[in-house]
């Protein structure tokens, strides 16, 4: 059995990583089993953030680790909110705080200029200093909405409209959401890069 540590304290994202490579003998375990600090995300792109997290995890566990970024990018907005979609309205921003922000942000633009995406950058690193962490992305396109639809979903999902079915991130199942997303994206090239090097 081979062990990764989990740099992120979503239960969401922690059972679906065990549940798909625990066949592959890999054992996820999350970064609460050890006693590792909170990482301030200093970096200028997902890319950096997710290494730094990672990084932090392998320092304080000496196990590899995995660590995420992810966020949503706004084309009439030039990327933003991006790497700072948790705290685009401000240090205490909630889900609401945000999604107000950047309705407010996008009320004069017209539908055809709404597009957004969603993205998810994945690290993995053997160890601390490890010179080449494993980097896997995933994106899911979309555009913004002009009032929040639906209950499922956390952070922008309100907003975000999903090509061709015609609902909001919000008002997908679970289900089907965790096939189209940027994570499930960046996901299954990470799962095929590892159940590849560990079979
Ligand atoms: P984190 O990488 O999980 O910390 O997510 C960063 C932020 O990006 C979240 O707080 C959300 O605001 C936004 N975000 C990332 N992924 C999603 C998603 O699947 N749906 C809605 N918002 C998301």
């Amino acid at each position: 059995m081979h062990t990764i540590v989990l740099a992120s304290g979503n239960r969401g994202k922690l059972k679906e990583l065990q549940h798909i490579l625990a066949p592959a003998k890999i054992e996820v375990v999350p970064q609460q089993n050890f006693q590792v600090p909170e990482v301030e995300e200093t970096g200028l792109s997902f890319v950096e953030n997710a290494i730094l997290k990672a990084r932090s995890a392998c320092l304080h566990t000496g196990l590899p680790a995995l660590a995420d970024d992810s966020g949503l990018e706004v084309d009439a907005l030039q990327g933003q909110p991006g790497i700072y979609s948790a705290r685009y309205s401000g240090v205490n921003a909630t889900d609401a705080s945000n999604n107000a922000k950047l309705l407010e942000a996008l009320a004069d633009i017209p539908d055809e200029q709404r597009g957004a995406r969603f993205r998810c950058v994945l690290a993995y690193m053997r160890h601390a200093e490890d010179p080449c962490p494993l980097i896997f992305q995933g994106s899911w396109e979309g555009s913004i909405l002009r009032r929040p639809r639906g209950e499922h979903g956390f952070g922008y999902d309100p907003l975000f409209l999903v090509p061709g079915q015609n609902c909001s991130a919000a008002e997908l199942s679970h289900d089907l959401k965790s096939t189209l997303s940027h994570r499930a994206k960046a996901m299954s090239g990470l799962v095929a890069r590892l159940t590849r090097t560990t079979a």
